[in-house]
């Protein structure tokens, strides 16, 4: 087939190539007599064997260290006398092959988690073994990431995070998922990696292996059937665009020399990157992930310094503990709700844990004076300009000398003019302002065109901030997903944004977007796109102002 699909852009640039599709776990027949047990034994012995082969070559070629050790493991189970002795006992009780591998992975499974400790962890790679390897009883493509042989575009129904084990970035060109929203796994693992992407590509569906396809990762286009040389030039211009953007360095601006700084989104110190103009969002919520009990006050300390000594004189811009609805914390007992992104999150957590909030605040002043960052502090999940008052009250009671809340309630952002009276600055968690603006759970895929960041009302509650800031001549920025589209940014800082915070590899396409924009440009953009009647009619009057 031939044609165009619309998606959700998410991971900006261009590709085209051959598409393939990650298979889906194979069903298993009909149970049927079997007719000679002999055979259906061999056959099978041949799919385990096949299996632990092809995980081995894998293996081999992992770049990632954990990937390799990930995939060795599972070929050595593959390969495991016990299991095809299992597998064996199956076909004597008068199971089929295909039927004998899925009971014979069940057992060994059983048996490695009632062995328990390291055993019981590999349990799950069970299920990836028993997938392979019915699908090559049966004759099925492997599931999994294909391996065609030579660069080319995925294309799956969503990717979790146990495949990206075995992406290989030398030769996939782009992703293309028909789930999935603006904050989906798929998105964040291809913004980290670089490769364009879409999401949410329904049309997808109908693209055979081997056709050629051209991927838009900043509009969510999927073009179907390109010409064979029509890729070749996408591919050479999408190279061209690369290198432009590594080779635009030093602290960001508008082509006019206005400076935007920036800033990096990160969990821990080990995502700095040299070079950082600072850092935008410090999610500290991460020290708190998997464990039973907060972090100590000396572990906070610890963690909070790591990152604040490597930046001295810079901006870092630490969050409070967001706990709850999406990002679960056991420690904090939260009561089970029907409705949690609704409920008791981010800094409603310190109406049941003040103490909770207070150490983490007194443990950031500790840091803060054993370093020489210039170091803020912001609240998430602030609703109420009580909420706000009562928050910049508290830091600056520890001796914090900025403090600032996010902008995730659309009304936050309606009295942002208010919110800034009591702190000294904004910072606009798109993620969730987009959940929040337009009824939308961001998790769900099928909804994701709602999650759009460039939906016109989101951007009007944006403005309504930039505005705010500017009356006030504080700063507001933005740290939500939005500020990583280079197409997005210009117009984020036509509205108003003073700076813009992503993941590390997003900066220098934003860099070089921002590079080639005046702000009176921007502002163009920024009207352009508020005035649109929907989120693709804004892409395209702003994509279409810029060629
Ligand atoms: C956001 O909501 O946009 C944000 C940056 O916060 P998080 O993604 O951590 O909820
Ligand atoms: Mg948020």
């Amino acid at each position: 087939m031939s044609g165009t699909a619309r998606g959700l852009g998410v991971s900006p640039g261009r590709a085209a190539g051959r598409a393939y599709r990650m298979a889906r776990p194979p069903a298993l027949p009909p149970p049927a007599p079997v007719a000679d047990a002999a055979a259906e034994i061999a056959a099978a012995g041949e799919a385990l064997r096949s299996v632990a082969e092809h995980l081995e070559r894998h293996a081999a070629k992992a770049a990632d260290p954990e990937a390799r050790a990930i995939l060795e493991a599972q070929s050595m189970i593959a390969a495991d006398p016990m299991l095809l002795e299992s597998v064996e006992e199956g076909v004597a009780a008068g199971l089929g092959a295909a039927h004998a591998i899925d009971a014979g992975c069940a057992r060994h499974r059983e048996a490695l988690l009632e062995a328990g400790g390291y055993f019981a962890d590999r349990a799950g790679d069970l299920d990836d073994i028993r997938d392979r390897a019915v699908a090559a009883v049966l004759g099925l493509s492997m599931p999994g990431v294909p391996d065609p042989g030579h660069p080319y575009v995925l294309i799956a129904d969503d990717l979790a995070p146990a495949d990206t084990a075995g992406l290989d970035t030398a030769t996939v060109l782009a992703l293309v998922t028909l789930r999935g929203g603006p904050t989906s796994h798929t998105a964040i693992l291809a913004r980290a990696l670089g490769l364009p992407a879409v999401v949410a590509c329904h049309g997808a569906a109908a693209v055979e292996d081997g056709t050629w396809v051209a991927v838009d990762g900043d509009t969510g286009e999927l073009v179907i059937g390109v010409a064979e040389d029509e890729a070749a030039r996408v591919q050479h211009e999408a190279a061209e665009a690369r290198e432009r953007a590594a080779a635009s360095t030093g602290p960001g601006a508008t082509a006019d020399g206005h400076p935007v700084p920036l800033l990096l989104n990160i969990g821990s110190a080990k995502d700095l990157r040299p070079g950082a103009e600072g850092v935008g969002l410090f999610r500290t919520e991460f020290l708190y992930l998997d464990r039973a009990g907060a972090p100590t006050f000396e572990e906070q300390v610890e963690a909070y310094t790591a990152v604040l000594r490597a930046l001295p004189g810079r901006r870092v811009v630490v969050r409070t503990l967001d706990a709850g609805s999406d990002k679960p914390l056991p420690f904090l007992g939260l009561p089970e709700e029907e409705n949690p992104a609704l409920g008791l999150r981010g800094l409603r957590t310190a109406r049941s844990h003040p103490e909770v909030l207070d150490t983490q605040l007194r443990a950031i002043a500790e840091a803060h004076r054993a370093c020489e960052a210039d170091t803020w502090v912001m609240a998430p999940m602030v609703s109420t300009v009580t909420e706000a008052a009562a928050f910049a009250a508290r830091a600056r009671a520890h001796g914090l000398p900025k403090a600032g809340v996010m902008i995730e309630v659309p009304a936050a952002a309606l009295h942002a003019d208010r919110l800034l009276r009591e702190v000294d600055f904004l910072s606009i968690g798109t993620n969730d302002l987009g959940q929040y603006t337009f009824a939308t759970d961001r998790q769900h895929g099928d909804l994701a065109d709602l999650l759009d960041p460039w939906q016109p009302a989101l951007l009007h509650l944006v403005h309504l901030c930039g505005e705010a800031g500017r009356a006030a001549g504080k700063p507001v920025g933005v740290c939500g997903e939005a500020a990583a589209d280079p197409l997005l940014a210009p117009v984020l800082v036509g509205l108003g944004m003073t700076s813009l915070s992503m993941s590390a590899p997003s900066v220098p396409a934003v860099r070089a977007a921002l590079s080639t924009r005046t702000l009176a440009s921007c502002a163009e953009q920024a009207h352009l796109a508020l005035t649109a009647p929907g989120p693709t009619a804004a892409r395209e009057a702003v994509t279409t102002s810029t060629r």
